[in-house]
Parts: structure tokens; C-alpha cells; sequence
């Protein structure tokens, strides 16, 4: 498995696959070709239905504009070819062509240029591996991951900074989003009706939800925001940290230990599953995300190991089958709110497994519910893949035209 850091990337929304993932391969191809003088991109799979509605065109000709070279764009739908796209770029020593696959969370892969892949840092890639080891030294999944990555904290860091910045942000800020739903910024009402709430169980839910909001709207507008482990679901974990942070007054290093074990479980998800919508369903986003908050909120209440993977595992186990189905290709519905229903259960099912390790053996591991979610995707029909041609995408289109007045 590749670093955990790289789970937390900092950039751009709306989307790590369609923004995030094309912006860092398009400075790298930059820094690899040189005397460009001009550029032929095509997206392909299902970049080329959603990429227009994810601001994927802006992204990659904003990318070669210091260049001062044309852009131009094909978009070609083919169901065989992998979540990507193509750049040709004519230069002083002929054409240079990649072919590049995004693969969620902001990851790419050149066909062309395998050495150009992030390093393989972890030997060990399935939780009950990584149990065993845990039980042989007496250690928790922090003592793990030290034992593999000591230079962590300088990247979690920047990128709890950038949460906590995401959230802050958009609990200011009002108005409507980009693109054309007509869908106006919800996460400072949510507060301010969460400070004048007077039940205490409300206005936790309520804040939590306003938190989730804030950073998944500062998304779907195109604003720095963090994957984790994609900018989809950037308002899971931005949600947690900004609670654990602001509400629950925890340490610094406190929260930077629950971004580590958090992104020890997307991890293993990103290795043996997927974390990409266009791969494997919405599943594969919020619920990764929830099961990284919930493994993440627990580890930082001070959980033991069996707890923490029974979060992970029930909050993944019931985001199963979760379809990817973005009205019009935008980030906006039902992403947003899907953030902010994802951050309550993540903290449901940390106290449920607080409770329930005491009363019976859990018969579902972290890893096989991993598994159930790669199969579960790879089950999923194309058009409830980030395609916008099935699900909420057309029935919103069929039903309500235009006129948005529900998110
Ligand atoms: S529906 Fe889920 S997976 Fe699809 S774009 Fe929205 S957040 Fe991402």
C-alpha cells in the first residue's frame, strides 16, 4: 500500500478524479514534455459524460494556460476504457501522447509511464494481516503505523489545516454554487439553527451536519478543499476534525493520530476495493469516508483495536451497494447532504461498536466487507457509476426539469 499521506491530498474540487487527478497529471506531464505547441485532450470512460459538469475541461486548459498553447477537447464514450483520459500534445520533437487513468482520490497511472506511480510503502495490505502483527507486539494500529511511516505528521498537518480552513470558510459564506442546478449554500443556516437549538443531542447532530456541509459546498464551488479519501466526500473527515477540534476541544496530536488510523482504513479500501465512484459506486466514496471517521473517532476516544475495526466495518457495511448517481455531473446532488448523513452514522456506528464488542464476536471483518464493496461494484451497472445516466440523474431530470427547489 502507498503512504497514508496520500490519502489526504489538498487541492481543488469538485471531484479527485475529475479535477484533483487531472490537475497533477497534467503539471506532470508538463514537467516531463517540454516545447509544447499545442494540446489534444479526450476524455474517455466516464470522465467524458460527467467531466463537463465536474469542470474537468477548465481544470486541464487552466493547467497548459502558462504555456499560452490551444486546448482543445474530443470527448469519446467508450464502456471498455478505465475512468481517463488522453493527452496529445504536439511538440518540436513530434507528437507525445499519454494515456492516463484516474483512479480515485486524486491517484493517476500513465499507461506509458509506470515509474511515474507513488511507491509502494506497506508491505502488508489487508487488515487481519495487520491484526496479527498488532497482537503479536501488543500494539494498536498507531504503534503500526509509526512502525512503517515516521514522518507523517508535516503532511497530516497541512492537510488538517486545510479541513479546518475548508469548514471555516464555508460556514461564512452564502449564495448559490456553481453550475447550473441553482442550488444555494445550506452549512451557515444549518448553524446558526444549531446554536439556537436547545436539545443538546439536536444541536451536536445539527453542527455536525453544518460542518459536513461547509466543506462538501466549498467542493462542488471548486475551492481547496482535502480527499479523504476523495474531494466527493471531503465532509466526512473535514466534519470529525472540525468537531473534535472546536467541540470536543481534543489535542493536535490527538486529531493527527485519528487522520492516521482513519487513513489506514481508506487505505486498505483504496488497495483492495476502490475508492473511486466511477469504479465502484458511491460506496466506494461516502462509505470509505465513513468508515475512515468512524475507525478514526474511536481511535481518537482511545478505542483498542477491535473497536476500531468494528466501526469501520459497520459503518462500510452499510453504506453497501451505494450508487454514484450525480444530477447533471455536478458534485452537488446528492453528495452534499450525502456528507453530512455519513458524518452521524460514522459516530452511530463508533458507539455502537463502543457497546456491542462486549456482547458478541463480530462475524463480519473490516476486510471482507471490503471485499463484499469491490464485488458489490464491480456488480453495479454503468450507468449508476458516475455516469449521471441513471439513478437520482435522470429522475431528477425527468421529473423536475430544471427547477431545483429540493437538494
Ligand atoms: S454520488 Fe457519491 S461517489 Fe458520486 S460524485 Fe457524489 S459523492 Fe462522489
Amino acid at each position: 500500500m502507498k503512504s497514508i499521506a496520500t490519502i489526504y491530498r489538498i487541492g481543488p474540487g469538485p471531484s479527485s478524479s475529475h479535477t484533483l487527478a487531472l490537475k497533477r497529471a497534467c503539471e506532470c506531464f508538463k514537467t516531463h514534455v517540454s516545447s509544447i505547441h499545442s494540446i489534444h485532450a479526450t476524455l474517455v470512460g466516464s470522465l467524458a459524460l460527467t467531466g463537463k459538469g465536474h469542470f474537468s475541461d477548465e481544470i486541464i486548459r487552466s493547467c497548459f494556460k502558462p504555456l499560452d498553447c490551444p486546448v482543445d477537447f474530443k470527448l469519446e464514450w467508450d464502456q471498455s476504457y478505465p475512468h481517463g483520459f488522453i493527452l496529445d500534445a504536439s511538440t518540436d520533437h513530434g507528437h507525445i501522447i499519454w494515456h492516463i487513468f484516474s483512479i480515485g482520490g486524486g491517484a493517476f497511472e500513465v499507461a506509458e509511464h509506470p515509474e511515474l506511480n507513488e511507491k509502494e510503502i506497506y508491505d502488508l495490505s489487508t487488515l487481519s494481516a495487520i491484526n496479527q502483527i498488532c497482537e503479536q507486539k501488543g500494539w494498536q494500529y498507531l504503534d503500526y503505523i509509526h512502525s512503517i511511516e515516521a514522518d507523517l505528521d508535516q503532511p497530516l498537518n497541512e492537510a488538517l489545516d486545510a479541513m479546518l480552513a475548508s469548514v471555516d470558510r464555508g460556514l461564512t459564506k452564502t449564495g448559490y454554487l456553481r453550475g447550473k442546478l441553482n442550488v444555494n449554500r445550506c452549512a451557515m443556516g444549518l448553524y446558526d439553527q444549531a446554536i439556537k437549538c436547545k436539545d443538546l443531542k439536536e444541536t451536536v447532530d445539527l453542527k455536525l451536519m453544518a460542518y459536513a456541509f461547509a466543506a462538501a459546498e466549498e467542493n462542488a464551488d471548486g475551492k481547496v478543499v482535502v480527499t479523504a479519501p476523495t474531494l466527493g466526500s471531503c465532509g466526512v473527515m473535514a466534519a470529525l476534525m472540525m468537531y473534535a477540534s472546536h467541540d470536543l476541544k481534543m489535542e493536535r496530536t490527538t486529531l493527527i493520530n485519528g487522520l492516521k488510523v482513519a487513513g489506514l482504513f481508506g487505505n486498505i479500501a483504496r488497495e483492495n476495493a476502490s475508492v473511486s465512484g466511477a469504479i465502484g459506486g458511491c460506496q466506494a466514496e461516502i462509505g470509505v469516508a465513513c468508515a475512515m471517521a468512524a475507525a478514526g473517532y474511536s481511535a481518537m476516544l482511545g478505542c483498542d483495536n477491535r473497536v476500531v475495526e468494528t466501526s469501520a466495518e459497520i459503518a462500510m457495511e452499510h453504506h453497501l451497494g451505494l450508487t454514484c448517481d450525480p444530477v447533471d455531473g455536478y458534485v452537488i446532488i446528492p453528495c452534499i447532504e450525502r456528507n453530512s448523513q455519513a458524518i452521524l452514522r460514522a459516530l452511530d456506528a463508533s458507539l455502537l461498536a463502543r457497546n456491542i464488542v462486549a456482547l458478541r464476536q463480530n462475524k463480519v471483518s473490516f476486510d471482507a466487507v471490503i471485499d463484499t464493496m469491490r464485488y458489490t461494484g464491480s456488480m453495479l451497472p454503468k450507468e449508476l457509476k458516475e455516469t449521471s445516466l441513471g439513478g437520482l440523474a435522470t429522475v431528477i431530470g425527468q421529473t423536475n426539469g430544471d427547477t431545483l427547489c429540493h437538494q
